[in-house]
């Protein structure tokens, strides 16, 4: 026997159909945002993501050598491959450019549940908008996406990276630093790092800052907090809060958190986290913000905004707040009673699949009470009994499973009986 790899699963049907659920309401979301899909490998050079996030990133990432010698990575998520992909060849289209996509994506971490080793993504990109509506733009569509898959506990968190940004003191490799004790919550790591830049006093402000979280008053505490640097970020969020309500998103679904910080160096401006408070330790559905990181990967400067939602916590959320119903059935189990009967069922069965339905035939030659019992089984909504004194009238026996009803339904008008209930 083998076993699946670590932080792996299989998806049976009834997990396929969540998370083909999950990812349809978020194309169909998408879509009506006027996003088009595009689609780049799994795999890339590992350099590409070492461009992006450092070389500390090659520590989560499933990095090979394949046979001539290349150092390749499975992707850990999607953002540097769409800019790579931009740079290339994507910048000629006209901007913004707005595109998505969803896939497996691969990271070496501590498996446990909603945190795995391969698991889904959606994710899009605006690049070449102006920040302010395409921030709205990305953070409404993350939200619509979470009300489309049925979802009511939603919260986004939202911060600022400038405000950061303006208030340290430092140069961009050791204000990485510095950020990412932050980002981390790693509070003895954060005195460390301001003592070695003796800036000790820095602590303290610092870490009240990033406590600081709720309605459009915590922009004034951490504005007086920072001693009036980062100005121009508070005044942005407030600006994001009115463009959010005309997207109609409610203020119950988020709000302000100084603590979002998304250590990496590329993020600029507004970034922001998604949760799913129903969910326990890993309750963060998504994350995304404004950066600029086309300059990283050799193109010219441009605003972009992105967010990525994963695919297996909405999964978990959805079924925290009880949105599946009864697993997707079939419409119709055609059970031909005797062999004489088979060619006709399978013409009906061929009817019915034509006519759009779902529907399926007994393939073991088992009798009809056994048939009724795997149509039960199947959670068929209907059971279609071929059988030869009905046939001879070109009729049929329509049972309905839940019921235990049955009918002679004419042949011709099967679909149209099936359809209706
Ligand atoms: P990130 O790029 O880390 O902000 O990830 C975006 C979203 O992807 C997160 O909010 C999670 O929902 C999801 N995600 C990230 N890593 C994992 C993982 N190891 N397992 C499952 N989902 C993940």
């Amino acid at each position: 026997m083998f076993e699946r790899p670590r932080g792996t699963n299989d998806w049976g049907p009834d997990d396929m159909a969540k998370r083909r659920f999950v990812e349809s309401a978020f194309v169909r979301t998408a879509e009506s945002f006027g996003f088009r899909e595009i689609q780049t490998p799994l795999f890339e050079s590992l350099d590409l993501f070492a461009a992006k996030s450092g070389p500390g990133v090659v520590e989560e990432l499933y990095a090979f050598k394949d046979k001539g010698g290349r150092d390749l990575a499975l992707r850990p998520e999607f953002t540097a491959s769409i800019l790579r992909f931009y740079v290339a060849e994507l910048r000629s289209l006209p901007k913004p450019v707005k595109v998505y996509c969803y896939g497996p994506a691969f990271r070496y971490e501590e498996p446990q549940k909603g945190r795995y080793r391969e698991f889904g993504q959606v994710d899009v990109e605006i690049i070449g908008g102006a920040t302010l509506p395409s921030d709205a733009e990305v953070l409404a569509l993350a939200v619509g996406t979470m009300h489309a898959i049925g979802l009511t506990a939603i919260r986004a968190r939202i911060g600022h990276i400038g405000m950061l940004r303006a208030y340290l003191p430092f140069g961009p490799a050791d204000q990485a630093k510095v950020l990412h004790a932050l980002d981390k919550k790693n509070f003895p790591m954060l005195d460390e790092e301001l003592a070695r830049l003796q800036r000790p006093e820095l602590a303290d402000p610092l870490k009240r800052l990033v406590a600081l979280h709720g309605d459009a008053s915590v922009l004034d505490q951490a504005k007086d907090l920072l001693g009036g640097k980062g100005a121009e970020a508070f005044d942005y969020l407030r600006a994001l809060a009115a463009q959010l309500a005309a997207y109609g998103v409610s203020p119950a679904e988020y709000e302000f958190d100084m603590g979002v910080v998304r250590g990496l160096d590329y993020y600029t401006g507004m970034v922001f986290e998604l949760d799913s408070p129903n969910l326990g330790a890993e309750k963060q559905v998504g994350g995304g913000g404004a950066y600029t990181l086309a300059e990283v990967f050799g193109g010219e400067p441009v605003f972009q905004t992105g967010v990525a939602l994963g695919v297996d916590r909405l999964v978990l959320a959805a079924e925290a707040e009880g949105v599946f119903g009864p697993p997707q059935r079939i419409d119709a189990y055609v059970v031909p009673i005797g062999e004489s009967t088979r060619s006709r069922a399978v013409e009906i069965l061929t009817a019915l699949r034509a006519a759009g339905l779902r529907a399926d035939i007994d393939l073991v030659g088992r009798g009809p009470s056994k048939n009724l019992d795997y149509a039960n089984a199947a959670g068929a909504r209907y059971a279609i009994l071929v059988g030869e004194r009905e046939l001879k009238a070109e009729k049929v026996g329509l049972r309905n499973m839940a019921s235990g009803e049955q009918r002679e339904v004419p042949v011709g008008l099967l679909a149209e009986e099936i359809r209706k209930a």
